[in-house]
């Protein structure tokens, strides 16, 4: 089959689902300017000590690398990203009415930017546009902290129990919020059409997200650059550009 084919087939497996489920990872917002950490041009992959900057274990013990963290924050592409064309594909899908879940690995915002119904969205690992406090709960625009480190604070403790602030984000070592995953894996069951797109499928449990929607009957399309672990167990495998091939599955659907 042609790859022209394929995409059609795929269009047609969309136009026949009751429910789609698309998980997305980094790999739809690097045309947004917001790198990847496991691709080619990821930030791990230049930088393997950045990593550390995502563990909840050196981050709360090491006042370093809370100091590095607040430096990455106040760099971070996503305060001028703009959504891009794999993101506005989704929200094209999204009209057609047979959007189930739009699940995302992606803290940068970018899907509810675009227009993706909030119900629709499960952010599984957070989202950097809000700050909490470790101790006391405390939850704040990213931004006012943010402000705190350009006017001179390496490390702004929380203003209401002095404990440690960190982005509303899920790093590595720290407990998902109970109700966003299991809403997330639960759509995965329901879905008859799952889409994994740009991601490497390395993070648990929501890469389960893809095994359990085999398993409960679903198709599987993958949508990555590079291989995943899940390839074998995908009907399709779409290795090119996301942002010239998801507006060619959902981009039929403008006039909705
Ligand atoms: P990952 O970095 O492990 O994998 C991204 C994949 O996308 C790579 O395999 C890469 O080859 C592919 N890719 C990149 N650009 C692509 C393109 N234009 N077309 C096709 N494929 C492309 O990302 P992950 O699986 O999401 O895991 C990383 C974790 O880090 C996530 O849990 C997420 O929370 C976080 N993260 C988020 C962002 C963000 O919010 N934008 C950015 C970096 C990391």
């Amino acid at each position: 089959m042609t790859e022209p084919e394929v995409i059609a087939k795929v269009r047609d497996w969309v136009e026949a689902a009751k429910r789609v489920v698309v998980l997305t990872g980094a790999g739809i917002s690097t045309d947004s300017g917001i790198p990847d950490f496991r691709g080619p041009n990821g930030v791990w992959t230049r930088d393997p000590k950045a990593e550390k900057l995502s563990d909840i274990r050196y981050y709360t013990t090491d006042p370093e690398i809370r100091r590095l963290a607040w430096q990455s924050r106040l760099a971070h592409p996503a305060w001028t990203a703009k959504p891009n064309a794999g993101h506005l594909a989704l929200v094209q899908l999204e009209r057609r009415g047979n959007l189930h879940a739009l699940v995302t690995q992606n803290i940068d915002g970018l899907h509810l930017k675009a227009g993706n119904a909030r119900q629709k969205v499960f952010e599984v690992h957070g989202n950097l546009h809000q700050a909490i406090c470790l101790s006391c709960g405390w939850k704040g625009p990213m931004q006012a902290v943010l402000d705190r480190v350009r006017a001179g604070e390496e490390d702004p403790p929380c203003g209401e129990c002095d404990g440690i602030l960190k982005s509303d984000t899920i790093s590595f070592g720290q407990s998902l919020i109970p109700e966003v995953i299991d809403g997330a894996l639960q759509a995965a069951q329901e879905t008859d059409l799952l889409f994994a797109i740009g991601t490497s499928l390395q993070v648990f449990p929501i890469a389960n997200a893809v095994p359990i929607a085999q398993r409960a009957g679903a198709r599987i399309v993958i949508m990555n650059a590079e291989p995943t672990q899940f390839d074998d167990i995908a009907d399709v495998k779409l290795e090119g550009l996301i942002g010239e091939d998801l507006p060619r599955i959902c981009g039929r659907f403008d006039a909705g």
